[in-house]
């Protein structure tokens, strides 16, 4: 890779169009995967694992098509797994090119891939032992040998400059908001003699966090794929700090605890700094704080690696750190999580997981749901079918949770603290291309349910004069065919 400033261009004819073909995020929003092709080379953009429902999974133990050793390179968006976790099986099926990505993203694929052949270990262990699964050993999809393995192809790239790759066409990384280290990637081809270029917008943030600073949209593209996760959907009007000093308070004052299955990465720091930010308003007291998650430690210190991702006004480095509250603290080994579970009120415990399907709040629940004076807050999308889900819709009728093999009265109050997505809804993805000076002429709407695709689609293509495709299956699409054919 060469670095430069100027648009870079190729001294060699080119006279081929590139092809676009979606693999996955069509009609869905995980396993994001979009193959590049460009003078008979294929490039992928993310490499994502397919999540959710046991249909999904399953097409994550197919075989990749094309042969992963026939892919030169892989351009990562962001960290989350539905766009970088099927890398380790990738390297396992022969990838060997470079991933390149931004700085950030590459910091917290150490800590995402690493907890993910963790878990998978745990999953094929456990099915082997009750033998539930009709594969026998039940394997994992890929070892923490493999993650160690596809770290070394990983390159990073400084974001807002433009990079050659190949000597064939150039990359650069775009700041979109979403969590540390998430980026567009715009892609620049030379196509006889004129420079065309393709944007990939990856997950769009919005720019109400507290945390991470708000997407940047590219100067021009010619053609365009959008994310389309709330693409027919606004976030609740709610004020968050509002809500969640309430929640707190009455918690606090019934002596309580107050609960928060959080995710590691984004959703921890942004409730860290919002607790920070109402202690210093006096809002809520100040009470011990504690984030009983080593995994989110880690990634909290890779958030404040990379203040350039912040939100201006707030410095999240240093001593001065306004992200941690008051009287925070880390439990880091499981003695220490065990001495949490046993402390006395009021304080705040985070820990994960997110959608309570595993992890250290599945301890601390057991221990305080029975107590009325308890509170568990939900401040993340709970999936279909996750404990997480059953917790906040149905655990208070029917009055208990099955933790650890063990039947548990709901007697806690269950909040759930709503709009705190790091995607950006349907108005924020709408401002992000109004803000593109030169608009594309084509725009693919993936990553999203077929009914956000097909609305999202729409409605660009009503208000933007633009012609949309929205991308509801895999399937591909040729770009840039000089003689103004569109094959598809
Ligand atoms: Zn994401």
């Amino acid at each position: 890779v060469t670095e430069h400033d100027e648009r870079h261009v190729l001294s060699f004819n080119t006279h081929m169009a590139v092809e676009l073909a979606f693999l996955g995020a069509a009609g869905t929003v995980t396993g994001s995967r979009t193959l590049v092709i460009y003078k008979q080379k294929n490039y992928l953009v993310d490499c994502g694992l397919f999540q959710g429902p046991k249909t999904l999974r399953e097409l994550n133990w197919k075989k990749f098509e094309p042969d992963p050793s026939t892919v030169s390179a892989v351009f990562l968006t962001h960290a989350h797994l539905d766009h970088s976790g099927y890398l380790p099986k990738f390297y396992r099926e022969g990838f060997r090119g470079k991933i390149y990505c931004s700085q950030g993203t590459l910091d917290l694929c150490r800590i995402l891939l690493a907890d993910s052949a963790k878990l998978m270990a745990e999953d094929a262990k456990y099915a082997n032992e009750t033998r539930h699964s009709k594969h026998y050993p039940a394997l994992p999809l890929y070892t923490i040998e493999e993650v160690e393995k596809v770290l070394e192809l990983f390159y990073p790239l400084e974001k807002k400059h433009w990079h050659t790759i190949n000597n064939e066409f150039d990359i650069c990384l775009i700041h979109s908001g979403h969590i540390t280290g998430a980026c567009s990637i715009e892609l620049q081809f030379k196509i006889e003699n004129e420079i065309k270029s393709l944007v990939f917008s990856g997950d769009v943030g919005h720019d109400r966090s507290n945390t991470v600073r708000g997407p940047e949209s590219p100067e021009s593209c010619d053609a365009l794929v959008i994310e389309s996760t709330y693409g027919n959907r606004e976030h609740e009007k709610v004020s968050v700090d509002e809500l969640l000093a309430e929640i707190a308070n009455r918690t606090f004052k019934r002596g309580g605890t107050l609960m928060i299955p959080a995710f590691a990465v984004g959703r921890t720091q942004e409730i860290l700094r919002l607790i920070r930010k109402l202690e210093d308003q006096g809002k809520i007291p100040k009470v011990p704080v504690i984030l009983d998650s080593p995994m989110a430690n880690s990634a909290t210190k890779v958030f404040m690696a990379h203040p350039d991702d912040h939100q201006k006004g707030c410095s999240f480095t240093g001593n001065e750190s306004c992200l941690f509250p008051s009287l925070f603290e880390v439990s880091l080994s499981t003695d220490e999580s065990f001495v949490a579970c046993m402390r006395e009120g009021p304080l705040v415990i985070i820990a994960g997981a997110g959608m309570v399907n595993g992890g250290r709040i599945l301890h601390h629940l057991k221990y305080r749901l029975p107590d009325p004076k308890h509170t568990v807050l939900f401040v993340g999308f709970q999936a279909e079918s996750s404990k997480g889900e059953y917790l906040q819709k149905n655990a208070k009728t029917l009055g208990n949770v099955r933790i650890h093999h063990k039947e548990i009265p709901v007697e806690a109050e269950v909040a759930t603290l709503p709009a705190l997505s790091a995607h950006g809804d349907y108005n924020d993805l709408i401002e992000w291309i109004s803000k593109i000076k030169n608009k594309p002429k084509r725009i693919f709407c993936n990553h999203g349910q077929a009914e956000a695709i097909e609305e999202f689609s729409k409605k660009i293509g009503d208000s933007f004069k633009i012609r949309t495709h929205p991308v509801l299956e895999p399937r591909a699409y040729r770009l840039f065919e000089k003689n103004g054919s569109q094959h598809e």
